[in-house]
């Protein structure tokens, strides 16, 4: 998409969407019923069909970047379960980022702003991101954070309230060594990416996933200068900040690597557009893997847990990386854990990145959908291969007084592992 017309309709420059693809949308209606945020709003310029026929419109002409466009667009989750169900091949996550980038360059201000800005500034910068989770754990513990809650101090600030439920707690940070040595017949080499809100909130998912790829004859290589994939930037439509990020992250990471392995799937998602985007950054894209991607084709000791596990499907593991199988083939290769199917386990459970804190609203109420197919299975322990969905179920469950358990996969494979014979 980078060497375009100058004009196409509404859009200018680079970037922008691509019109044979929008083209291709036959405007079946078979994505509508997929679409979260048509079964939340029950509106058609809040489907897939209504947001193509949009960009289509700007594209040929017919319509401005207007604030109307804008919101229709803001309101899409970037889950890509339409992509999912579309017989035609419309690519409607490229075309939503390509729209998004133009909207940002050329269209009006966001109205999210100001938090915009925060969460720009702070999120994809692992030290600003730390210590603004320190400053939230001496909140949490000072107890103030019962006053606050116990005052209904921020129910006037919707998106402000959104944050606090999110993050519980922050645990002991777990650094990993630069290199961990492969087990047993060895496979190859790779770089971990340790993650933004992963290496702060989950670092035990870090932990396993090198272990677990260790154990499975990789050496894995961890490089300290690491810095964000730029997947936000990316759904937000700030292509330059992701460019800038896609190169010093390819940069950051040896060349002569096999494979470059994330185990949140949002940055997989991301990592492996970067062919799409730029060229600097297209062989870091070719070789990146999900974790489950990579463990599923290995063997590994497992050894036996008897827990009843259910699996929600990251939206960008199972529609941005078609990874659906793997997760599940792998629980059931632990010998005693019981792998109950999730109802409607694709539907997006309302974090899609940082949309839970621009839109908590909807967010919500995907959250509460999830939770109810959640509590519908009876599992005790809710595995999820992203940190947003971990966090953003974590924070549901934590609300309706649930008692479960939430991890990622690794964290259930690493378990069974220690207790292999
Ligand atoms: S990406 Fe998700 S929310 Fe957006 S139109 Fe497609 S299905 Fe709907
Ligand atoms: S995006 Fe695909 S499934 Fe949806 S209306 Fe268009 S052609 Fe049909």
């Amino acid at each position: 998409m980078a060497s375009l017309p100058a004009t196409l309709g509404a859009f200018r420059g680079a970037d922008a969407p691509d019109l044979e693809a929008l083209r291709k949308c036959v405007h079946c209606g078979i994505c509508v019923p997929q679409c979260p945020t048509f079964r939340v709003l029950g509106e058609e310029m809040d489907t897939p069909r209504g947001r193509l026929y949009l960009m289509r419109a700007a594209a040929e002409g017919r319509l401005g970047l207007t604030a109307a466009l804008g919101r229709h667009l803001d309101l899409c989750l970037g889950c890509r379960a339409c992509e999912t169900a579309c017989p035609s091949g419309v690519p409607f996550g490229a075309l939503l980022e390509a729209t998004r980038v133009q909207l940002r360059r050329h269209g009006p201000p966001s109205r999210h702003r100001l938090l915009e800005a925060f969460v720009f500034a702070v999120f994809p910068e692992p030290r600003r991101l730390g210590a603004v989770l320190a400053a939230l754990s001496v909140y949490r513990r000072s107890g103030l954070r019962w006053l606050v809650r116990a005052t209904g101090l921020l129910r006037p600030f919707p998106r402000l309230a959104a944050m606090e439920a999110l993050v519980d707690g922050v645990p002991r940070a777990e650094p990993l060594p630069a290199v961990v040595p492969a087990r047993g017949r060895r496979r190859g080499r790779v770089g971990l990416l340790t993650g933004c809100v992963q290496r702060h909130l989950y670092p035990g998912v870090n932990r396993d996933a090198a272990r677990l790829l260790a154990l499975a004859g990789y050496e894995v290589v961890v490089p300290a200068a690491q810095g964000c994939c730029g997947a936000l930037e990316l759904h937000a439509g700030r292509a330059d900040a992701f460019r800038a990020r896609a190169r010093a992250l390819a940069a950051a990471f040896p060349a002569d690597l096999d494979f470059v392995v994330t185990s949140a799937a949002g940055c997989g998602a991301a990592m492996k557009a970067y062919g799409h985007w730029l060229r600097d950054a297209a062989d870091l894209g070719a070789k990146t893997r999900d974790v489950l991607e990579l463990l599923a084709e290995a063997e590994l000791p497992l050894g036996p847990l008897p827990l009843t596990v259910t699996y929600h499907d990251a939206c960008h593991l199972a529609h941005g990386q078609r990874l659906r199988q793997e997760p599940r083939a792998l629980l059931r290769r632990i010998p005693g854990l019981t792998l109950l199917e999730l109802p409607d386990s694709d539907l997006c459970c309302g974090s899609a990145g940082v949309y839970n804190l621009l839109e908590p609203a909807i967010a919500r109420d995907l959250l509460e959908r999830k939770l109810a197919c959640i509590a519908a299975t009876g599992a005790r322990v809710i595995a999820a291969a992203n940190p947003g969905c971990l966090l953003q179920i974590a924070a549901g469950c934590r609300a309706r007084g649930l008692d479960v358990e939430i991890v990622h996969p690794v964290e259930l494979l690493a378990r069974a592992a220690e207790r292999a014979p």
